[in-house]
């Protein structure tokens, strides 16, 4: 009997799990509560980087300095709403403590680095298989300095990647312009990270994922799990919609949303939503002819937010906000986004056409050492845990799915999941 598995959830994780677990010749049904690759979905409305080198996770050395003004500047790149700090309290605790020493960061960047190094590569043959490679583009990366002094600054990050193998070119200012001349003349300095790529189309792209799955065998329910039906510690069934979905096997892949069914699965983890914020103008059809777009993604350190060309037009991408799953969206962290557009890119008209904007908030799923949980739940070695990817779950989503159908299948996983497994918050402030 062909083992079947049910995939909760179809944002990019369970996009390419359910690809990979059909490769692995199991039976799989998708169960998700929205459109595959819709608006409600991280994997929606994300930069679109396929960055292989982002492998520094969101703590550094000595970032609890700076707690105060994440509770006090409610439009920082990084704040946390007054109201939610008592209920996020632990959690942060766990994210400072992950990001304590320079040898915490690096033991998670040489873990992240497993999973992400060839993921344009990755991405580009998902893409092909389902007929959208276009989709998928590998020229590269681009972070763009005011001055060589603002990259040396962020020289930890830099220094550890290296020592993962990532490799890069520096810019001065007459390469970094003629690399990308939209870019605003006060950047001086460029790094660009040659093997990394970007998706043009997010949601796209985990839409025709799933169109693939499907064409391949894959079942298809719009419903919302909402738990497990365990038998003799054996899975039975998953619960969707009041009914019981019968399976062998399941994975969570519910991104943010993934918390309440790890926990009925047997495992309380700390996963909490990083929310973040983007804008995309329409173009060039609602812009002015003479208007300069970039041709490349450019991740600016004075704005810290990622600008994507991307088919519909240009997306900023950014912002962190703790707040929940539930507190309403604040725009205004949007129309910093932006803002920051016409600093970066003076060739833009402004202000930006209103008819041409389009704004979007979303949840990180992140847990607090910035490495997702990818390993077997506590209940039983039935459901997979396949969540937390934070700031990387596009990119990294390519080996995490082949991840998954390794465990489902019983086979030894590609790389090492010790640092992914789910059970290591089980020490308080282990890193
Ligand atoms: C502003 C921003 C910028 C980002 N930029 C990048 C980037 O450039 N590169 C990168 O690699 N990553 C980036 N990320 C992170 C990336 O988008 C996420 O890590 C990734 O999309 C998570 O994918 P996922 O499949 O786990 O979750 P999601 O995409 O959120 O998908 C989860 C799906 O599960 C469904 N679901 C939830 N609960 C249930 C349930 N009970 N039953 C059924 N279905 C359910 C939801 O409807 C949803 O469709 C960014 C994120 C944000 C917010």
């Amino acid at each position: 009997m062909t083992r079947h598995v049910v995939i909760i959830g179809a944002g990019i994780v369970g996009a390419v799990s359910a690809i990979e677990a059909l490769r692995s010749g199991l039976r799989v049904t998708l169960v998700e509560a929205g459109p595959a690759g819709g608006e409600q979905a991280a994997s929606y409305g994300n930069a679109g980087w396929l960055s292989s080198h982002s492998v520094i996770a969101p703590a550094e050395p000595g970032l609890w300095k700076k707690v105060p003004g994440f509770v006090l500047d409610p439009l920082g790149p990084l704040a946390i709403r007054m109201r939610y700090l008592p209920q996020v309290a632990p959690w942060l605790m766990r994210y400072l403590a992950s990001g304590w020493t320079e040898a915490r960061v690096e033991k998670t960047a040489h873990a992240l680095r497993a999973l992400l190094v060839d993921a344009p590569a990755l991405h580009h043959d998902l893409a092909s298989a389902a007929g959208v490679a276009p989709l998928i583009e590998r020229r590269g990366l681009l972070h763009a300095y005011p001055a060589r002094s603002d990259f040396e600054a962020d020289g930890l990050a830099w220094r550890v990647r290296h020592k993962t193998g990532v490799r890069w070119q520096e810019l001065q200012a007459d390469a970094l312009h003629a690399l990308e001349p939209a870019l605003h003349p006060r950047y001086q300095f460029g790094v660009w990270v040659g093997e990394a790529g970007h998706c043009r189309n997010p949601g796209a792209y985990v839409g025709a994922l799933v169109a693939h799955a499907c064409a391949q065998g894959a079942a298809s329910i719009c419903a919302q799990a909402t738990g497990f039906r365990f038998e003799s510690g054996r899975l039975r069934a998953v619960r969707a919609a009041g009914a019981d979905i019968g399976c062998d096997a399941a994975v969570i892949a519910a991104g943010a949303h993934s918390r309440a069914l790890a926990a009925l699965a047997g495992d309380l983890l700390p996963l909490e939503t990083e929310r973040g914020y983007h804008v995309i103008v329409d173009a060039p059809q609602m812009l002015p002819e003479r208007a300069q777009l970039p041709q490349l993604p450019v991740m600016v350190s004075d704005c810290k937010a990622g600008a994507t060309p991307m088919e519909r037009g240009l997306r900023i991408a950014g912002q962190v906000e703790i707040a929940g799953l539930k507190a309403a969206p604040n725009w205004r962290r949007a129309e910093i986004l932006r803002d920051h557009l016409l600093r970066i890119f003076p060739g833009l008209p402004a202000p930006l056409p209103a008819a041409s904007l389009h704004y979007w908030m979303g949840h990180r799923p992140s847990m607090p050492d910035g490495r997702p949980c990818i390993g077997y739940a506590s209940a039983a070695r039935d459901v997979v845990h396949a969540f937390g990817h934070g700031h990387i779950g596009l990119a990294s989503a390519a080996r995490t799915g082949r991840l998954v159908a390794q465990l489902l299948s019983g086979r030894t996983p590609e790389i090492d999941l010790a640092p992914f497994d789910p059970r290591r918050f089980a020490r308080p402030f282990a890193a």
